[in-house]
């Protein structure tokens, strides 16, 4: 008799765990994020979503990869120091700077510019560790962040897969780049990078962001309207467009790994 109501009492305890359960996944999926697109309807952040193919961008580069910038260019880093820089949670940067780069330093904070910047013209050098550790997202994550809100990601993509729309050269959780054309880790990379700003009239978005992309010289973004801001909610979600300044800084982020940075210029363009 006892044993039968301990089972009865277990049984029950499951069902009610069981039911627990299956409301705390449709509460998590109400806030998930759905993409309808060309290859279908997709979860932000799904792993199943097509990948798109690997090509090699070659020699393939823009005119000013590690050259000079343009005479009429925001220098804002030459490789021989962070004067253009901050901290991202206050006071100097601090990452090291060595032969002609400077290195996210874990736990340093990300860096933003001086200047606030709004549309832009960006150019920026990249390289991912070429002691490669970790896998997916943990494998030379950093960012370029304009305005401070929206990301192209910078992850180590060689032979590293991830889901696609947080994979190198992604908006971030908003947009897959048309190929992936990133080089091995260690090697130098760029973007460059045409972003004009969201334009906000109260609350609301009067006109979305764009951005058109060239990794290594190759086009990854085509006139993309970003959707909303590329922060992580949660596995399936970003965040949403909130008002802010026409101009903000720039930054690079610190996701604990030593990515290298050099060569980075701006062009204030108009909205
Ligand atoms: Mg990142």
């Amino acid at each position: 008799m006892i044993r039968t109501v301990l089972q009865y009492v277990a049984v029950c305890w499951l069902v009610i765990l069981a039911g627990c359960a299956a409301r705390q996944v449709a509460i998590e999926s109400d806030t998930f994020q759905y993409v309808e697109t060309d290859t279908g309807r997709w979860l932000v952040h799904d792993v199943n979503r097509p990948a798109p193919a690997v090509v090699s961008p070659g020699t393939a580069s823009t005119q000013s990869e590690s050259g000079k910038a343009p005479s009429d260019a925001i220098v804002l880093f030459d490789g021989t120091d962070l004067s253009a820089w901050t901290s991202g949670r206050g006071g100097p940067a601090e990452w090291t700077v060595r032969d002609g780069y400077m290195e996210v330093v874990k736990g340093l904070d990300s860096l933003m510019t001086r200047q606030a910047f709004g549309s832009c013209q960006l150019h920026i050098e990249f390289a991912s560790p070429s002691n490669v550790t970790g896998s997916g997202q943990d494998r030379g994550n950093s960012g370029v962040f304009l305005m401070s809100n929206y990301e192209v990601q910078v992850l180590d993509s060689y032979e590293n897969p991830v889901y696609p729309d947080g994979q190198c050269a992604a908006l971030y959780g908003r947009a897959v780049p048309l190929v992936n054309a990133c080089r091995k880790p260690g090697e130098w990379q760029s973007y460059d990078i045409i972003f004009h700003r969201p334009v906000f009239e109260g609350e609301k978005v009067a006109r979305k962001a764009t951005f058109t992309v060239l990794h290594n010289g190759v086009l990854v973004h085509d006139n993309v309207q970003l959707e909303g801001s590329t922060y992580w909610v949660n596995e399936h979600r970003v965040t949403e467009y909130e008002p802010h300044e026409d101009k903000l800084p720039l930054m690079l982020q610190d996701h604990g790994s030593p990515v290298r940075y050099r060569n980075v210029w701006i062009r204030e363009i108009a909205d």
